[in-house]
């Protein structure tokens, strides 16, 4: 694989696409997604994306990233952690936890010590360019770790660069919208966090709850996932919520499906999601693109398609208002993420690749048999989400809309 520097020259409107050697080399060790990351930024580089030629309206512009400081890791994580995972000797260490979680699904790594500044550092740059007006649509594929707390690792993620990046967001200098033709006014961003993994952001989620109780409402973060007895991971806020509960909170929202949702399933679903974004009116969109909830994932819960999934990142990429800031996340079916996050890349340059094309000839080739193609087309699992059980979610997220256009109001 070769990863140019830093690119830029050229008139078209770029994709910031965060990626360097280091980064890879680094990230291909994460123990849960061995070279992952590697087969990633090949494909997309041997399927002709990084060329200035791939599109005739956009232009993806490789911008390496900056390391995130210690400082700008403690916004969020404890330093006793930091101080920890950031030790080159523990990184090395593969029998201690020293109580931070270090152990079973996320056991330390060599380079753990570099895994983290760059891995959070790749996601910050990401925002800090939407933040600088560099482009309106960023990539940070090595980013979406939803899972990672503040003071422990949890489900493969040491380093919570999501909860970092709707940080950096929230503080981000204010929006001028105007109202009429000639009044301006300033007010805060607003961000909302859309996370398409198979799994619930608990630590995202956690991370904002109740964060909206006064001012305007600036965060809103939306999970769609399965949530099932035991099922990782055990969160309070991964169910449908109850809207009659006082504590509920109208800007922490799950939306759980059920074993083998399919395509049908996510169009019928995705209606509410452009309605809370109708609703909240973002200034910024984080979508989690983890795609464990693809079909041919190990993880076999659900039966997404690519071509779904690339119809719904192409609404909110070409249609809705707002920057966009792509993440990684989970997918245990390394040449089918590798294939997933390929094509969203050519449908955030405006060029989606035929799901037919062929792969091509490159040092990872051998790893996408037997198809050989782009594609990732849904299985025959059965679909158990019900016309009842979705019926209930859209009058739950009816309720909850009106909530959220009330808060807004008030
Ligand atoms: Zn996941």
């Amino acid at each position: 694989m070769d990863i140019p520097p830093t690119t830029s020259s050229g008139t078209k409107p770029i994709v910031a696409y965060i990626a360097s050697q280091e980064l890879a080399k680094v990230s291909s060790l994460l123990p849960s997604n061995k070279r992952r990351s590697m087969m990633v930024h090949s494909l997309v580089s041997s399927m002709g994306l990084m060329s200035t030629e791939f599109s005739s309206t956009k232009r993806i512009q490789i911008i390496n990233p900056t390391r995130a400081t210690y400082k700008e890791l403690a916004l969020y994580h404890d330093r006793d952690y930091l101080d920890f995972v950031l030790d080159p000797v523990n990184s090395s260490n593969l029998g201690g936890d020293g109580g931070f979680g270090l152990e079973d699904d996320c056991p330390p790594f060599p380079q753990l010590h570099d895994y983290v500044p760059l891995v959070a550092g790749a996601t910050l740059t990401a925002a800090n360019v939407l933040v600088k007006n560099i482009s309106d649509v960023a990539i940070s594929w090595d980013g979406g770790r939803h899972h990672a707390q503040k003071s422990h690792a949890a489900g493969f993620c040491y380093v919570a660069d999501c909860i970092l990046a709707i940080m950096a967001l929230k503080r981000s200098p204010p929006i001028l919208s105007s109202l009429g033709d000639i009044t301006t006014v300033q007010r805060k961003p607003k961000i909302m966090y859309l996370d398409l993994d198979l799994h619930f952001s608990d630590a995202v989620s956690e991370a904002f709850s109740f964060q909206n109780q006064s001012g305007t409402p600036q965060i809103l973060t939306m999970s769609i996932h399965h949530t099932a007895p035991g099922f990782f991971p055990i969160s309070p806020f991964s169910q449908l919520p109850d809207i009659s509960n006082t504590s509920f909170d109208p800007f922490t929202l799950a939306l759980p499906l059920m074993q083998g949702a399919s395509d049908g399933t996510f169009s019928r679903i995705w209606s509410i999601v452009e309605n809370v974004k109708d609703a909240f009116e973002p200034d910024y969109i984080i979508i989690q693109c983890g795609v464990d909830s693809l079909a041919g994932d190990p993880c076999a819960i659900f039966n997404w398609s690519l071509h779904s999934l690339g119809w719904c990142i192409n609404r909110v990429l070409n249609q809705w208002q707002g920057k966009k800031l792509l993440l990684g996340g989970g997918g245990y079916n390394s040449p089918n993420v590798a294939r997933a996050w390929t094509y969203l890349t050519s449908i955030a340059l405006n060029n989606p690749l035929n799901l037919e094309a062929e792969i091509p000839d490159h040092s990872g080739f051998p790893l996408y048999e037997p198809s050989f193609t782009l594609d990732v087309p849904a299985g025959n699992m059965q679909d158990q989400n019900t016309e009842a059980y979705l019926q209930s979610v859209e009058s739950c997220f009816e309720n909850i809309i009106e909530l959220i256009k009330k808060r807004l109001n008030a």
